[in-house]
């Protein structure tokens, strides 16, 4: 069972706050790279192992650096994130290019790069081509459709907007093929902030499966499967964790009785998980800047869902930490809330905490993937900075707070005054 805990103290984390003050995310660099090992060494059977990171989770160079030196690759789906990983020195066949709807310049800096491209449809082979000219190595998307069950936040695959068909598959690698390209990958993706370890040993053995299939009927030949990311991880106190290492096992049994039986061996795995590598070891440090009390009790953070998105989105449960508070009874009911005008604007609706004075610090849980990453600047709100606690203790400012100058930077004051209406 997990406990939420927190990497610093309440007196550190005043320190913090007086050379940053909140609202801010702050990640844990030693449990990241901890848990980055962890990943890597429970897929060591698989000779070639890659985690691709989904730079989109986190998309702080700092951060990319950092999984980078670990022997993560990074998964792109877009012109900045594809510059974040140059930046931290992650190019070539290092990169996955997983894009949907992709423009043109996308795929000549995709190339440019060297990244090894994940085709999303069976039309962008000669969108590509005669964009960018068709690479040495490419991957296509397999979307399973009704054959495989999806869950909460991706949908049911036959409805996701993502990759090619069954039929397609095998017309699309067949078209590659005899458009003289030689080195081959699969990719699927059907899930998101999936518990169940089975879930990813099925998916694996889908792509394997198609691989046998694949390879018999068109005589090529496939370096990797790509299982995609999703694996989810235990945003409520008390939820078990996913075991990557149950995972492991069950792909190296498919692996042995398809890949290896079949003489289709080497074959690398890759993986392009974001939220399960950096999700649990980043926060949202926030004040409480009001405390109403109308029908309900509102505490008022000085974040707000520009800061953390899931609440808002999904009814997502983040845990909330009330910083030396953490022995009192959770006894009070509260909507902890931000200031945007959305009513929806609340990190938990009926959260029992412990009794609230202004100036509390809480501290929301499981921000470190898709939240400052899903910021945004409705309402006139600034994106706040973002902090990595060192291996050595230390505390480093990788991001700084928007300022107004930033939020206007787009508008050209100047024309106003020319401006007649
Ligand atoms: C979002 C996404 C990921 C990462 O998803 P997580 O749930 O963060 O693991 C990986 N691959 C693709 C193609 C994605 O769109």
């Amino acid at each position: 069972m997990t406990q939420k805990t927190i990497p610093f103290s309440e007196k550190q984390l005043a320190a913090i706050i007086e050379s940053c003050p909140t609202p801010f995310h702050i990640y844990d660099e030693q449990k990241i790279r901890e848990n980055a090992r962890n990943l890597i060494r429970a897929f060591s059977w698989n000779e070639g192992f890659r985690e691709y990171f989904a730079v989109k989770a986190a998309p702080n160079p700092f951060i990319i650096k950092i999984l980078a030196a670990e022997g993560f690759g990074c998964d792109c789906s877009s012109l900045p994130e594809l510059i974040i990983s140059e930046r931290a020195e992650v190019t070539g066949e290092n990169i996955m290019f997983t894009s949907n709807d992709t423009p043109a310049e996308e795929f000549v800096e995709a190339q440019r790069l060297g990244a090894i491209i994940n085709l999303d449809d069976i039309s962008h082979i000669d969108y590509l081509e005669e964009c960018a000219g068709l690479p040495e190595i490419i991957c296509c998307r397999y979307n399973p459709g009704p054959l495989k069950k999806g869950n909460m936040i991706i949908g049911h695959p036959e409805e996701a907007k993502y990759g090619f068909t069954r039929e397609q598959i095998f017309d699309g690698y067949r078209i590659l093929r005899n458009k003289g390209i030689r080195r081959f990958g699969i990719h699927t993706m059907v899930a998101s902030n999936e518990l169940d370890p089975q879930y990813f040993i099925e998916t694996a053995e889908i792509l394997f499966s198609l691989i046998a299939e694949l390879t018999k009927y068109l005589n090529i030949r496939f370096e990797f499967a790509n299982i995609g990311g999703g694996l989810g991880i235990p945003y409520r106190p008390g939820q078990q964790p996913i075991d990557v290492n149950i995972i492991s096992e069950g792909i190296r049994n498919r692996y042995d009785a398809l890949i290896e039986k079949n003489g289709l061996a080497p074959l690398k795995l890759f993986m392009e998980c974001g939220r399960y590598i950096t999700g649990p070891y980043g926060y949202l440090v926030a004040n409480v800047l009001h405390l109403k009390e109308t029908y309900k009790n509102f505490a008022g953070l000085d974040a707000c869902m520009a800061n953390l998105m899931r609440p808002a989105l999904y009814g997502a449960y983040h845990h909330i930490t009330v910083m030396g508070r953490e022995n009192e009874p959770a006894d009070t009911l509260y909507d902890v809330t931000g200031s945007l005008c959305e009513n929806n604007d609340k990190f938990a609706i009926d959260r029992k905490l412990p009794k609230l004075s202004i100036g509390d610090i809480v501290v929301i849980h499981d921000a470190g993937a898709h939240g400052h990453a899903m910021g945004f600047n409705y309402n006139g709100k600034l994106r706040s900075a973002e902090l990595l606690l060192r291996e050595d203790g230390k505390v480093e400012m990788i991001r700084r707070t928007e300022t107004i100058d930033d939020y206007f930077a787009t508008l050209d004051w100047g024309k106003m005054a020319d401006f007649k209406v």
